[in-house]
């Protein structure tokens, strides 16, 4: 069953950050988490074909549709430098948004093979690749303020899909909201204000291998975004 919770802005938590944080995309040695410019650094040293620099964020910055996920994977976005392109993880997000009209062409895992988005743009909590998977609550932190500017210029941002917890907890800092109101749940859809963030597990292949996501209730997510939207 769908959890529909409404919440309130926390003035405290949705003051604007600071102008000179107000850039959507960091530079690509973006020096601010040492453990990742060192794990860049490695991986530009051992893969220097490999994209290596944080990945930007992918499709239509007039979208009222903006998909949140983690981080690139090691050989996934890291790799191509397209978000969720490369990697399992990709193979379920691109289907599901080309079935509800998110995104048309043949995704075919290369930043080069002419998928694009419609009315929608996806982005990641952190925008480095971090070891296993894994970023620091330090590092999606000082990630934030990237993931702030990147909704402050969607101006016709209506809804936004978080991928995991993660993401789901962050954008609840972005958009200054507690997240005692709003608990993540597969499904649920937390209204605040004009906005509506639903939350979905994450497409990552462990959670569909062990089942606790399937192609369905993925679906089943977008289907909502879909029918509010029109
Ligand atoms: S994760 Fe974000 S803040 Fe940290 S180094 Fe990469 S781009 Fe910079």
């Amino acid at each position: 069953m769908t959890t529909i919770s409404t919440i309130e802005n926390d003035p405290a938590g949705g003051q604007p950050p600071p102008a000179a944080l107000l850039r959507a995309e960091p530079d690509r040695n973006c020096p601010l988490c040492p453990r990742l410019s060192s794990f860049r650094e490695a991986a530009r040293a051992r893969e220097p074909g490999w994209f290596n620099s944080p990945v930007p964020s992918f499709g239509d910055p007039d979208g009222r549709l903006l998909i949140v996920g983690l981080a690139p994977g090691l050989q996934g976005a890291n790799r191509t430098g397209r978000p969720f392109t490369g990697d399992f993880a990709g193979d379920l997000l691109y289907a599901t948004l080309i079935e509800y009209g998110f995104a048309k062409g043949i995704y075919q895992a290369r930043p080069d093979d002419g998928l694009t988005l419609v009315d929608c743009r996806i982005s990641n909590a952190v925008r480095c690749v971090p070891p296993q998977n894994k970023p620091l609550p330090v590092e999606i932190n000082t990630c934030r303020p990237f993931l702030t500017a990147t909704t402050g210029t969607m101006s016709k941002l209506r809804a936004i899909v978080a991928l995991g917890r993660v993401a789901h907890e962050s954008m609840l800092k972005v958009l200054g909201l507690r997240s005692s109101a709003a608990p993540f749940a597969h499904g649920a859809i937390h209204q605040a204000g004009a906005l509506k963030l639903y939350d979905s597990y994450h497409c990552s292949r462990y959670n569909t291998n062990t089942g606790v996501l399937t192609p369905k209730m993925f679906r089943s997510v977008f289907a909502k975004v879909r029918a509010d939207l029109g």
